[in-house]
Order: C-alpha cells, then sequence, then structure tokens
C-alpha cells in the first residue's frame, strides 16, 4: 500500500511539473547597435545626431546600459513572477561595412538580412560569454519620415527570429524617436517592443515552435496593440508562456473572489458560456500608465486566422454587464480581492 501511495505521489508530482511550461532561469541578451557606415559619425564614436534623430545627441550606448537595459529586464522579471532573469550587456555603437543607402551599389536598402548578418559579424568579436539573444538595434526610428522608406520594407517595428546565427535567436528593432505621439516615451515603445519579441523567443524556446496568440489582446496585453505604461501578458498568454492552470468554474455559477493577477501567476478565472471566459483582476489594468484597478472579462473564440481573443468588458468599479449569456456582476474590488458574481442572464 505504502509502495502504491508513493506510486501516486511520483504521478502527481510528475503531472505537476509537466504542466509547468520550461522557462529559462537566466536569458543572456547582447544588444548590438549596428549602424550603418553612411550614419556613423566617427568623431562622436555613434551616428550623427544630424543624420538620426537628435535624440541620440543625448542618449549614446550608455543610455541602452543604464536606461534601457535595467528597465527590460525589470519588465521581464515582474511578467514571469521572477522566473526570468535577463542579463543584458550592450556593445557600443559598431560602424557596419556598407551604407544604408547607396543608388547603384550594394546597401543595407537592398537587404535587412545582410544588415544582421553583419551586425552580428561585427559583434562577434566582442563576445567574451554565450548568448541566447542578440538585440541588433537600427539607429533610425520607423517614426521618423526621414527613414520611411527602410521601414516599409521590414517585416515590422520588430521582429524575432529563432535561429538567427548557429544556436542563437535575435530581435531586430529600431530607435523610436520622432514623427508621432510615440516620441513622448520613445524608451518605452522600445521595451515593450523587446519584451514582446522576448516572450517570443521564451515560447520558441520552451516549445519548438510558436503557441502564444499574437496581436490580439488590445492596449491591456504585452502581446496585443500595447500603446503605454508596461501591460501584462493577457491571461490566455499567461498560460501558455508560464504554464499557468487558473481555476476553472466551468458551467458553475455563483460568487467568486478573483485575487489580482499581481499576487502571482494563475489568478485569473476560467468560465463557459457560449464561449470560453477567462476573468481576471488587476490592481493596475496596465502598470506604470493606467494605475487604477479592473477587472477584466476576455473571450476566446476561432476566427480565420485562428484563435481569437477578445476583451469582452472592462470594469473599473462596481457594475454588471452581460456576456455570453451570462450575468457578470462585480460587487467590489479591494486590494485583498474583486468580489464578482455570475448568473444566468
Ligand atoms: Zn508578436
Amino acid at each position: 500500500m505504502a509502495r502504491e501511495a508513493l506510486l501516486l505521489l511520483g504521478l502527481l508530482l510528475l503531472s505537476a511539473s509537466a504542466a509547468a511550461s520550461s522557462l529559462p532561469g537566466e536569458v543572456r541578451v547582447l544588444v548590438v547597435l549596428a549602424s550603418p557606415s553612411d550614419l556613423y559619425e566617427p568623431s562622436l564614436g555613434r551616428p550623427s545626431p544630424a543624420l538620426v534623430d537628435p535624440w541620440y545627441g543625448d542618449h549614446g550606448a550608455e543610455w541602452f546600459r543604464e536606461v534601457l537595459a535595467p528597465r527590460l529586464t525589470w519588465y521581464m522579471d515582474s511578467l514571469t513572477y521572477g522566473r526570468v532573469k535577463l542579463e543584458v550587456e550592450t556593445t557600443g555603437w559598431l560602424r557596419l561595412p556598407l551604407p544604408l543607402r547607396s543608388p547603384g551599389s550594394i546597401s543595407y536598402m537592398d537587404s535587412r538580412d545582410l544588415w544582421v548578418q553583419q551586425a552580428l559579424q561585427a559583434a562577434e568579436k566582442r563576445m567574451t560569454a554565450p548568448v541566447d539573444v542578440v538585440v541588433v538595434v537600427d539607429p533610425t526610428s520607423p517614426y521618423d519620415p526621414r527613414f520611411q522608406d527602410v521601414w516599409s520594407r521590414s517585416p515590422g517595428y520588430g521582429w524575432f527570429q529563432p535561429q538567427c546565427r548557429g544556436a542563437m535567436a535575435c530581435i531586430v528593432t529600431g530607435t523610436f524617436y520622432g514623427g508621432n505621439g510615440y516620441a513622448r516615451d520613445p524608451e518605452g515603445v522600445m521595451v515593450r517592443i523587446l519584451a514582446h519579441e522576448l516572450a517570443h523567443y521564451l515560447d520558441y524556446r520552451g516549445r519548438g515552435r510558436y503557441t502564444l496568440l499574437d496581436n490580439q489582446g488590445e492596449e491591456f496585453s504585452l502581446m496585443g496593440r500595447a500603446y503605454s505604461g508596461e501591460p501584462l501578458l493577457d491571461p490566455v498568454n499567461e498560460e501558455r508562456l508560464l504554464g499557468s492552470r487558473p481555476r476553472s468554474l466551468g458551467r458553475a455559477r455563483g460568487e467568486v473572489t478573483l485575487e489580482p493577477r499581481e499576487n502571482g501567476q494563475g489568478r485569473s478565472l476560467r468560465f463557459a458560456g457560449d464561449k470560453d471566459y477567462l476573468l481576471e483582476y488587476r490592481l493596475q489594468q496596465i502598470p506604470g500608465a493606467e494605475p487604477r484597478p479592473a477587472v477584466l472579462v476576455w473571450s476566446l473564440g476561432q476566427g480565420a486566422g485562428g484563435e481569437t481573443l477578445s476583451l469582452e468588458h472592462r470594469f473599473q468599479g462596481p457594475g454588471e454587464a452581460e456576456v455570453g449569456g451570462l450575468r457578470v456582476r462585480l460587487a467590489s474590488m479591494g486590494p485583498g480581492g474583486a468580489r464578482v458574481s455570475l448568473a444566468s442572464a
């Protein structure tokens, strides 16, 4: 009997660890500041402030080391509830062999890939330890009209490649000053883009394929249209990335207390109506931007492009909403939790 009990315990432990996704505890990131030769100003050791945005007049490589790296490290730490620590190193601005534009001869305008490969080649000489992810930073901004031709040919404002050079993954992005309202927080845009792509990296590294819902979850999700602050993952992507197991009500109805998402992973609640729904309570709906608490109601569905995630309702205070044939009522929100009841409509 004792043997059987032990076996059962073993199985339980096994299934518990199988549920957790395989997140690496530490991710070594090298930020490579890669300047095409025609934008580089040798006397300053960085891209010319006259050619790229003057923001760089004030922010050299030390800005990446002292401002960007700590903020990104903190953000990834908080997104993964302390499970992923970044170790970020930054090169100085490197002058690459080719110019950005060179009519009639080869330039980086002809190939983004060539630019990335040459940036990696230049950086490799400076790598003193193995690196998991290389972030290649373009000194131009997608919001600067002078560089719209560059960015209109790119896969996005930031993108991720799983095997970019050997086993190293890479993330390619720009710098986000100039043009529109993003200028108010260029570093925030950059941090969100890098954190978004790093979430793709963690997902891909853990599973060998992409499982996160991308570009869904509106401004309340890092993987959605995150416009400001340092948004959490939506609860579906949190489950997928961190292997969280939220509570599930199934088709049961009644009153529940939701713990704040900030208390740790797996605090959301699943319930079924005409679709699958997720309820979550956040002390800050968007950390850094919307410090007010909210209860968010999400639905999962199927669209032409696959699974969809939509925000069905946002409670910013007590109230009632009809969702999927159910009446969802928020009775109260406080530091300890939010009291929500579900009833048939
Ligand atoms: Zn994405």
